[in-house]
Parts: structure tokens; C-alpha cells; sequence
């Protein structure tokens, strides 16, 4: 189609620009074909971006600037941001293949991070620390610097604005590397930057490939902190590369989250969290209810009502899926398609049932039928592994502790759901469970304001909430000795 811009370039030191490494084709997920194409930063462009943003952070042009000057203009963004949203939704969902309507609310989750972090810039106060007569001493949070973020492709709008955001109002200068399959979306933060007064350097955004512009810009010895959110192993590579330099990284790696269900939960309830839980983006969600875990007297009435929940909805490309419903998008590309239906092959023959769906859609495009797996055991790939797409396992269980050990028995630990009518039967397990936030009787419940991040392979560091603004600053201790 010809209403979107064939070429989108990179961002630095507040213009567009070409990018080194040439020019990438974006694919349209719902149809396998060519959408656009993005300028590919070399290692010389992220040199320049690191630069820029260094050049930018030092001058105290940001960072000195009044908090609430600086938290006006990150709230601005978002607002900048949601006016647009019919202009960008359409492209979000033609470069991703998420249905409209979900495009539609990525556009509003990645605004709320500016006006949630937007409105806290101001409130990075320091402490006072009593040392006796003869002293005073005060704390202040100074910004790191140079945030360099390494940003996924399952929502590259919302985690894009979710670390900008933060790094901004406490006074950062941020490189992003935007994610190859779906960059395009992020140029709107470039624009919103410009109308909206952001100094230049301060927001940096390019695309390039992981192993290229991603590599080199987590090894560059002038970022002074990173945020990635991905793979485990490219988070280790991440991490490594922080480490040579000294520098801290926030990892947020994805996880294979389980929901426990007891015998006496709101069962009607619990399955309309089952649609969001696992078929939400396709299943293509950190913190995916990829597991169900069900105390075995409820197993198989629950059963035929998850199955009923995959099979109502209509999988579709996402254009044709403008209001919110019964309804799911392609999956990303061809590779994570073929890899999910292959680990659904794969757990067929380790002996799961699949109950609802585990085929590709006859037509181009990359869909999966959403899917049920039942028969599933603790020690299978796929109860121990992150599918990343549309595909819920079912495992039961007969006592209370069984089920947390369940839940527990991977290596992951990002999110876990407690499904139960007597709290302090959730409570219990809440204490026990393994995991960077825990839902009772909701999946996601919470929101930007609440803390989130994994235990184990999931990572460390947490994003989100208050808590999140602390990645971005470093404490220094002024201490007084006064005569
Ligand atoms: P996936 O395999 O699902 O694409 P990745 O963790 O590989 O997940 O990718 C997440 C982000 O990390 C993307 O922006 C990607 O380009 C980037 N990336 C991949 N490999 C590296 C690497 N070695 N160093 C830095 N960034 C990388």
C-alpha cells in the first residue's frame, strides 16, 4: 500500500539521518510482504549517537534544567503522541501484526509512560542523614548520563516509552536501538521530541541489526547504563558487555509465567483472563500466562472452557480487527511462527494433547491457531520453555504446595497468578512463589505504576513504577563537616 512512507530514517543529535549499514525491508507480518524500509546504523552511527547524547548530557542542558520544566515536556510527548494515534496506529499494526484495536492500546500504554513518569520528575528528592554535632549531610540523585536502550520488537512503541520516559525526567540523554523487524513506529518519538522542545541529543533512536549497532552500543565505553529487554542469551551478552565497562544494566528476559488455579476460584472469571493471559499480541508477551496449572478436580471442566476461549477467537490480519473482541493478529515473522509451531510438534511428541488449535493458517502471513495444550507435564520443553506466541499449557495439580513447586520448577521467575476465593490461600502462595510480581484473581493486574521484573533468568532491575526511575540516577552523599 502506498500511504505509508517507503523510507523512515534514523534519529541523532536531533535530525533524521541515513544509516551506514544501508537499508533494511520491514515485512508486513499479516501478508509476508515488503512494507518499507529502515535505515540500519552502522558502528560508526551509534558512535555518533552515543556522542551526541554524551555532548548533550554534559552540557547540563537537560539534566540542569528545572525538574518540572523538564517534566512538562515529557508529558508532552505523550500527549503528542496520542494525538496521533489514528495516524500510527495502522502502521503499528502493519509492521508488528497486532490487531488495530491493540495497536490502538500500545499507542496509550506508551503515552501513559510520559505522563506517568512525566509527572514525577520532580519528585527525585535526596535525604538528610543525622551524623551528630559537627556535620550535615544530604543525599542528591544525579542522573547517570547516557542511557543507551536496546528495545524488543512484541511492543516497540510501550517499551521504547517506557525506559525514555523515566531515563528523561531525571535528567538522561538516551541512545535507543529500535528493534529490526518493527522499527518504524519509533520515528513518531523523534517527531514528538522535536515538537515538543526536547533538547537535541537527548533522544536518539536507531535502528541496526542486534549483533551489529545492538553489540556495539552495549560495549560502548561511553554509555553509562543500559536497559534491555529480550532473550535471555542476548541478555547475557548484554550484560557481559556491561560488565567490561563497569557500567549497571536493567534485564528484563521473559519468563514461562504460570497461572495456579484452585478448586475454588472464580472459574468464569479466570478464563476471560485466560484470552488476554496468553492470546493478548498473540502470546508474544514477557509475562504471558503461557502456563495453567489446575487443581485436578476442576481439571476438565476447565479445560473445555479454555478450549472454548481459543476457539472463539478469529485470527485475522490485524487491519481487519479494528474493535476490541474475540480476535488475534499475526505473529511477528516466518522464524518465530515456525518456531512455535514447531515446539507444539515437539510437545506432541512428548506426549501432550493439543486440545485447541497448534496449526499455521493456510494462508501468507505468519499465523498460529491459538492453541491448548493439555497432557503436559512439569519436565516437558514446552512446560520449560518461553514459546513467545499463542500457545497455553495445561498442567494440574492435587495440593496446594504441589502447585507453588510447579510454578516454581522453572528457571524463569518474571510473573505468577494465584487463582482462589480464600485469600489467605493466595496470600500463602504469594509468599511462595518465585516471581517479580504476583497476580491474585487477575492476570496483569497492576499497571505503569507498579513495579515489574523477574527473579532468576528472568532478570534483575526493575522496570516500571517508581522503583524504575532509581535505574537512572546515582546517589551522591554530600557530607559537611561544619566548624
Ligand atoms: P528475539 O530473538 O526475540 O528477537 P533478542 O533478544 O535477540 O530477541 O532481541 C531483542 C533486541 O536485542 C533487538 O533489538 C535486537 O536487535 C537486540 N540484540 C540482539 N542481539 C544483540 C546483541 N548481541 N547485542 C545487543 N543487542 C542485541
Amino acid at each position: 500500500m502506498s500511504d505509508i512512507a517507503d523510507y523512515w530514517q534514523n534519529f541523532i543529535d536531533g535530525a533524521f539521518v541515513d544509516g551506514g549499514a544501508g537499508r533494511l525491508a520491514v515485512l508486513e507480518p499479516a501478508t509476508g510482504a515488503h512494507l518499507a524500509n529502515q535505515a540500519i546504523a552502522d558502528k560508526a552511527d551509534v558512535d555518533r549517537a552515543v556522542a551526541a547524547a554524551q555532548r548533550l548530557s554534559s552540557s547540563g542542558a537537560w539534566s540542569g534544567l528545572r525538574p518540572v520544566e523538564r517534566g512538562r515536556i515529557v508529558r508532552k510527548m505523550g500527549e503528542y503522541i496520542l494525538e496521533r494515534i489514528d495516524d500510527i496506529a495502522p502502521i503499528l499494526t502493519r509492521e508488528a501484526g497486532k490487531p488495530l484495536w491493540e495497536a490502538r492500546l500500545e499507542i496509550e500504554g506508551a503515552a501513559r509512560y510520559f505522563e506517568y513518569y512525566g509527572n514525577q520528575a520532580e519528585t527525585m528528592e535526596g535525604r538528610s542523614i543525622p551524623l551528630g554535632d559537627g556535620y550535615f549531610d544530604f543525599t542528591v540523585h544525579e542522573p547517570f548520563g547516557v542511557s543507551a536502550q536496546i528495545i524488543p520488537w512484541n511492543y516497540p512503541m510501550e517499551m521504547t516509552a517506557r525506559s525514555v520516559s523515566a531515563a528523561l525526567a531525571v535528567g538522561c540523554a538516551c541512545v535507543v536501538k529500535t528493534p529490526e523487524l518493527d522499527p518504524l513506529t519509533n520515528r513518531f518519538f523523534a517527531d514528538a521530541a522535536l515538537a515538543c522542545g526536547l533538547p537535541a541529543g537527548a533522544l536518539n533512536l536507531i535502528c541496526g541489526f542486534g549483533k551489529d549497532a545492538g553489540a556495539a552500543l552495549a560495549a560502548h565505553p561511553d554509555v553509562d547504563q543500559i536497559v534491555f529487554t529480550g532473550s535471555v542469551p542476548t541478555g547475557v551478552s548484554i550484560a557481559t558487555a556491561a560488565a567490561q565497562n563497569v557500567v549497571p544494566c536493567v534485564l528484563e528476559l521473559g519468563g514461562k509465567s504460570a497461572a495456579i488455579v484452585h478448586d475454588d476460584a472464580d472459574l468464569d472469571a479466570f478464563l476471560s483472563d485466560v484470552r488476554w493471559g496468553i492470546y493478548f499480541n498473540a502470546g508474544q508477551v514477557c509475562s504471558a500466562m503461557s502456563r495453567v496449572i489446575v487443581q485436578e478436580k476442576v481439571h476438565d471442566k476447565l479445560v473445555d472452557g479454555i478450549v472454548a476461549v481459543a476457539e472463539a477467537l478469529r485470527v485475522d490480519d490485524g487491519l481487519a480487527l479494528p474493535e476490541f473482541g474475540a480476535n488475534m493478529g499475526a505473529m511477528i515473522s516466518e522464524a518465530q511462527c515456525a518456531r512455535a509451531a514447531g515446539m507444539v510438534s515437539d510437545a506432541e511428541r512428548e506426549g501432550a494433547q493439543v486440545a485447541a488449535g497448534g496449526r499455521r493458517l493456510n494462508r501468507p502471513g505468519y499465523f498460529l491457531e491459538p492453541t491448548v495444550l493439555t497432557d503436559v507435564s512439569p519436565d516437558m520443553m514446552v512446560a520449560q520453555n518461553e514459546v513467545f506466541g499463542p500457545v497455553l499449557s495445561v498442567l494440574s495439580f492435587s495440593d496446594d504446595d504441589e502447585a507453588v513447586r510447579i510454578a516454581n520448577g522453572t528457571t524463569y521467575g518474571l510473573v505468577a497468578g494465584v487463582y482462589s476465593s480464600q485469600l489467605d490461600r493466595a496470600m500463602r502462595a504469594s509468599k511462595k512463589l518465585r516471581a517479580g510480581q504476583v497476580f491474585v484473581n487477575e492476570w496483569y493486574a497492576g499497571g505503569v505504576e507498579t513495579p515489574f521484573g523477574g527473579f532468576g533468568k528472568s532478570g534483575y532491575g526493575r522496570e516500571k513504577g517508581r522503583e524504575a526511575l532509581l535505574n537512572y540516577v546515582q546517589t551522591k552523599n554530600v557530607a559537611i563537616k561544619v566548624g
